[in-house]
């Protein structure tokens, strides 16, 4: 069993050697180098943190906000397991329309399939402790016999689909430290910033990263294959920093690094109010490690143009509302309640955003306390995304009413705005997005840099267009997948 290793305990100046270099020790870097584990290839994880929160080292991820309100610092975690170690863990893989080119949901389409990544989704569940069965709603109908559904929900317009938890939820440090301890060719160096990325003149090969420690020391490493994963914000910020060969930075030929920045916006947008008595645990609470939201068929997102999006039917909490009532007009909340209505539901929109070249991550003048440029990000929902939601608030209160099956009152957040009652998911999306073609992608449909003959990128920081599912699931699958090619490259 090998311990940990310090990046303080390297020689000053020393160049340390692998066959992979992960940079970055969070659920996606975690995962690619225990995939290589046991292998005949020797890895090398570096990592910032330590295995606990420290201040000085969080302190490295601080940046500013220029768009959108966003918080960059305390919406991701600088030590071993990354933001895993505060995660909710709600899981779901990208639907296979996510993947496709939506005409109207611009900048939308991987060049990969779902049918592509099925295989690494069934390896990824286990490591969130998720057992593999479906996530098909009728799988849980059938299965779990107290999971009823609004039957309005269930028509042409409105479907339901399944959120999974991870049990914890696994917190990638503290779960996989022994496998990368006990694995005799991984070497894990904790307090190792990378700095910078060198490459070959012609910018198309690493040669080495560059990496300092708070208490001072620098040294180097020297890989055939890098694999970088600090996460959606922090990729960007890295390639965007490494200056030696190109002022735009590595892998920037195309000036596409650090733009597309998306998250996940979710926000209050309405009081549920169900005629009659509302089953117990119908499909839109949580049951278990289950969790279902409302959503619309494939069909009507097309015919609607709309992004993808999903109602998260609150608990139900009658005083938590009845608290609300007193701050908004519900006369007619009352009056439903009065004439027969049953509890009412809180609704949360959660939307994806259209991919928005403008919303992005730059690099600012100030350093961090190792001399990195910090950054700022613009972010900026696209042009279209807050009418979209409107439409589709709209457009389920209808289904509602038409049928007389219940009401909804729609009390929209404002998306975007800095108000209390809108939130992001602490998703960080699409600054190196994936495209076949190198002047609209960083990545390819492999994750490796477009140009670059050893570098490739992990985490939700490639994901070209998002869906309305947490990222965590889809980031492991591609972690699992580029372990793969890294390892028949250097067969
Ligand atoms: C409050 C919260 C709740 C969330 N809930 C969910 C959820 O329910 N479901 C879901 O799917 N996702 C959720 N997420 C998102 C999830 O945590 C991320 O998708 C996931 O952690 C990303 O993994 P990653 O490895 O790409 O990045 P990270 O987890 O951010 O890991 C990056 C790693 O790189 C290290 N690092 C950074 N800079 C350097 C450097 N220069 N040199 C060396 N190492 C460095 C960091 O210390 C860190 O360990 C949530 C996030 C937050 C903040």
């Amino acid at each position: 069993m090998t311990q940990l290793k310090n990046g303080n305990s390297v020689s000053r100046g020393e160049t340390v050697t692998a066959d992979v270099c992960v940079i970055g020790g969070g659920a996606a870097g975690i995962t690619v180098a225990r995939a290589l584990a046991n292998s005949n290839l020797h890895v090398v994880l570096l990592e910032s943190g330590t295995t606990t929160f420290e201040a000085p080292t969080q302190d490295l991820y601080s940046g500013t906000s220029s768009g959108d309100s966003y918080d960059v610092n305390a919406s991701r975690l600088r030590f071993l397991g990354g933001s895993t170690n505060h995660w909710a863990g709600w899981c779901r893989p990208l639907d296979p329309t996510d993947f496709e080119a939506r005409p109207w949901v611009r900048n939308s389409g991987w060049p990969i399939t779902r049918r592509d990544l099925d295989p690494y989704y069934a390896r990824a569940l286990p490591l969130v402790d998720i057992a593999v069965e479906p996530f098909d709603r009728d799988y849980w109908l059938k299965t779990r016999s107290d999971a009823r559904v609004i039957p309005l929900l269930e028509n042409d317009v409105m479907t339901t689909a399944v959120f999974r938890f991870s049990q914890g939820p696994v917190h990638f440090g503290d779960r996989f430290r022994k496998d990368l301890e006990r694995a005799p060719n991984v070497d894990v160096y904790l307090e190792s910033n990378v700095v910078n990325i060198a490459t070959t003149k012609d910018a198309a090969s690493v040669t080495h990263v560059d990496v300092a420690t708070l208490k001072g020391n620098r040294f180097k490493v020297s890989a055939r294959e890098y694999v970088l994963a600090l996460g959606g914000i922090e990729n960007a910020r890295m390639l965007l920093a490494s200056q030696d060969v190109r002022a735009t930075g590595v892998a920037n030929d195309h000036d596409l690094v650090g733009r597309y920045f998306m998250d996940h916006p979710e926000g209050h947008v309405g009081v549920l109010l169900l005629s009659g008595q509302a089953p117990d645990n119908f499909l839109g609470g949580r049951i278990d490690l289950l969790r279902t939201v409302v959503t619309f068929n494939t069909k009507v997102f097309e015919r609607e143009q709309m992004n993808a999006i999903a109602f998260v039917v609150g608990t139900t909490e009658p005083l938590a509302v009845k608290g609300k009532i007193d701050s908004r007009d519900v006369a007619a909340v009352l009056q439903a309640i009065e004439g027969g209505a049953s509890i009412p539901y809180e609704l949360y929109l959660r939307g994806e955003p259209e991919p928005n070249p403008d919303s992005r991550i730059t690099l600012t003048n100030k350093l961090d306390a190792l001399g990195v440029p910090r950054l700022d990000l613009r972010w900026q929902l696209g042009p279209d995304d807050r009418a979209r939601y409107r439409h589709a608030i709209e457009l389920l209160a209808k289904q509602f009413g038409s049928k007389g099956v219940g009401w909804v009152r729609i009390e929209p957040a404002d998306f975007g705005q800095p108000k209390s009652d809108v939130f992001y998911g602490a998703h960080h999306m699409g600054t190196t997005r994936m495209h076949a073609d190198p002047r609209k992608g960083v990545v390819d449909a492999q994750c490796r840099a477009h140009g670059m003959s050893n570098l490739s990128i992990a985490g939700s920081s490639v994901f070209p267009a998002v869906g309305f599912s947490n990222p965590t699931l889809t980031i492991l699958a591609l972690a699992l997948r580029i372990a793969d090619n890294v390892r028949a490259t250097l067969a």
